[in-house]
């Protein structure tokens, strides 16, 4: 019967073998210990096999080959049971911090026992008896390889309790298996003592382990998932880093644009100074850019990237993208031509925030590519009255440089850039494209590109709006314009921590002649407003002690107030306008300050045209 356990036994083992071996493993101490562990059950099994065969064919139990065989059986237990022993010491150690120390320690102990018992085992003789016509073996290496055997499996439980914290729940498995299994082995033993069934006991362990913990497909899932997690955290520190470096940027970025503004108006300054002045906003404008770039691919890849829906006025949108771009073209000698339908709708509904990034930075990339020609910037849309949605297409049509057929494929990856000799003169990231896609996608939109290499490109947009009404808003209009003297004597109180920040300030709004008042601290801020009267109040958020937020809300507890409040803040996040005027603002700036934006909050609240 025993025979029949080791055939089949070691026909799984085999199976089992051939998979093992053949797949790609982890290379961890334990799986090492188990590869060993393999090739050894097998060659237990089939020095089992031949002991039985040795016996069936009737020679004699005292003949030499009969004894080698079986010694060479007890020490096949001995070594078993030191790698099972081993296998568990490293599955329990893993969170340890000398595991390495404590593993090494481990092995040169089993070295020396193993050169302590195995010549006594080969050397002392033993006796047979045959019971019940079973070969019981008898003398001190049977004493000896039970008497280790138990010590090892002792060891071995005490080493899954001691460290059970640290052993996945799925790695003890093996262990209570083999528990469960010599109980069972010791009460089959017990009834039918002929039934000699450790060996095949000891070779199901391994195949049990097999399917539990050592399957090389599974545990390259599970070490593949770990590092997909640790991966994902780097990821998104990563991200968090980039948004709050972007964020502490954009503010010193504040100063330089601010003064150097102040310096191409004032009129001390020579021409040649108010040129290197205008050079630096230009550099601070792409050096914005890039930032925002950055900014805004680290949120789309922490997936912080909001939708924020708002009625816009299409013709206003599309017309200002085109007052935008035409500077960006210089003196190239290039035409830009737009062809915007007619029948777009008054007022559509979406995030229009993005939809002016995207398309303005196509039509960036038109300018920046092409060196001469045409760009041809054209919208054209389907309006669905019964459902209420306004399809737009948009295409951006170039006769610059083009790209070739193997890059386009490319062309949203982040970072990519063509033609690197060309691009040298040309500034850009290579995120522009890889933003543009995801925002495009993020609305629901599709972008597509059709480009001949020489000759131009085209990019095309395609999304759709929610259509609120086909009639334009009264009153709409995309000049603001200013009177400087209306504005003669108004009080502002400017609200800033940073003192360099509120001469930024100072001096943007030196031409409105207010008188400005500053205020360093929340708590200045709160006894000017109680003492003073003002026409305006600008406040920055992030101050310490008492931010922006907090310095609102305890304004409005002083009784009358009612100075409009505008917050400045560097997070360019969109829809963070939406969170201000919610925590009680009446309008929201973000630095650096736009003066497009500032002369809109001012002729708002101070009056004006
Ligand atoms: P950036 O402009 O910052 O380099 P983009 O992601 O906007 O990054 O563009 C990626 C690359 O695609 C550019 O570097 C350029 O090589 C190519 N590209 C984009 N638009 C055009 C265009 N209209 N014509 C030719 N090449 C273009």
């Amino acid at each position: 019967m025993g025979l029949y356990f080791s055939i089949s036994g070691l026909l799984f083992i085999i199976i089992l073998m051939y998979n093992f071996f053949s797949k790609e493993r982890i290379n961890s101490l334990e799986t090492k210990i188990y590869k060993y562990m393999i090739i050894l059950t097998s060659f237990g099994l089939l020095l089992d096999i031949i002991t039985c065969i040795i016996f069936n064919a009737g020679l004699d139990y005292h003949s030499i080959a009969y004894v080698f065989a079986s010694k060479f059986v007890f020490a096949y237990f001995v070594v078993w049971f030191l790698l099972f022993a081993f296998y568990i010491k490293s599955i329990s150690i893993t969170n340890v911090d000398n595991r390495k120390n404590l593993l090494n320690t481990t092995f040169y102990l089993f070295i020396i026992l193993f050169f302590i018992v195995i010549p006594f085992i080969f050397i002392l003789p033993v006796d047979y008896e045959l019971v019940n016509n079973v070969i019981v073996p008898q003398g001190i290496p049977v004493l000896l390889t039970y008497g280790v055997s138990f010590i090892l499996i002792i060891y071995s439980v005490y080493i899954t309790i001691r460290y059970r914290k640290n052993i996945v729940k799925n790695k003890a498995k093996p262990l209570y298996i083999f528990v469960v299994l010599l109980m069972f082995n010791f009460l089959i033993q017990r009834f039918f003592p002929e039934a000699f069934l450790i060996n095949f006991l000891l070779s199901l362990t391994v195949i049990i382990m097999y399917f539990t913990i050592e399957n090389p497909d599974v545990k390259m899932i599970k070490q593949l998932n770990i590092a997909k997690d640790q991966a994902e955290k780097a990821n998104r520190a990563k991200s968090e880093f980039l948004s709050n470096m972007s964020h502490e940027i954009r503010t010193p970025l504040n100063a330089i644009v601010g003064f150097s503004e102040c310096l191409i108006e004032s009129p001390h300054l020579d021409t040649e100074a108010k040129d290197h002045a205008k050079d630096i906003v230009d550099a601070s404008n792409n050096l914005l850019e890039i930032v925002n770039g950055i900014l805004d691919i680290s949120k789309i890849e922490a997936n912080k990237m909001e939708i924020v829906s708002k009625e816009y006025n299409p013709k206003e949108v599309f017309n200002g993208l085109c007052k935008l771009i035409i500077p960006r073209i210089g003196s190239k000698p290039i035409e830009f031509r737009s062809n915007i339908t007619e029948d777009l709708p008054g007022i559509l509904k979406g995030d229009v925030g993005k939809l002016k990034q995207v398309v303005l930075n196509i039509l960036t990339n038109a300018a920046k590519y092409t060196d001469r020609g045409e760009i041809i910037f054209s919208v054209s849309c389907i309006n669905r009255i019964d459902t209420k949605k306004c399809s737009l297409n948009i295409a951006v049509k170039d006769t610059g440089r083009g790209i070739k057929k193997e890059d386009i494929n490319k062309l949203f990856n982040k970072f990519e850039r063509f033609d690197e000799d060309q691009n040298t003169s040309t500034e850009g990231t290579g995120l522009g494209l890889a933003i543009t896609k995801s925002l495009t996608e993020m609305m629901g939109g599709r972008i597509t590109v059709s480009s001949n290499y020489g000759e131009g490109s085209t990019f095309r947009i395609n999304i759709e709006q929610d259509l609120i009404s086909m009639e334009a808003p009264v009153g709409s209009s995309e000049e603001i314009e200013i009177d400087y003297s209306l504005h003669t004597g108004k009080r502002i109180l400017v609200v800033d921590d940073s003192k360099i920040n509120l001469k930024v300030a100072n001096n943007i709004l030196k031409p409105y002649n207010f008188t400005i008042v500053e205020a360093t601290s929340g708590f200045e801020a709160l006894e000017l407003a109680e003492t003073g009267t003002f026409d305006l109040i600008l406040m920055d958020i992030m101050m310490p002690k008492m931010n922006g937020v907090e310095c609102l809300r305890r304004l409005k507890e002083i009784p009358g107030f009612d100075i409009p409040v505008v917050a400045l803040t560097a997070d360019a996040i969109e829809g963070q306008d939406e969170k201000y005027i919610q925590a009680g603002f009446n309008d929201y700036l973000s630095k650096p300050i736009d003066r497009y934006q500032l002369n809109r909050v001012l002729n708002k609240y101070l009056g004006g045209k």
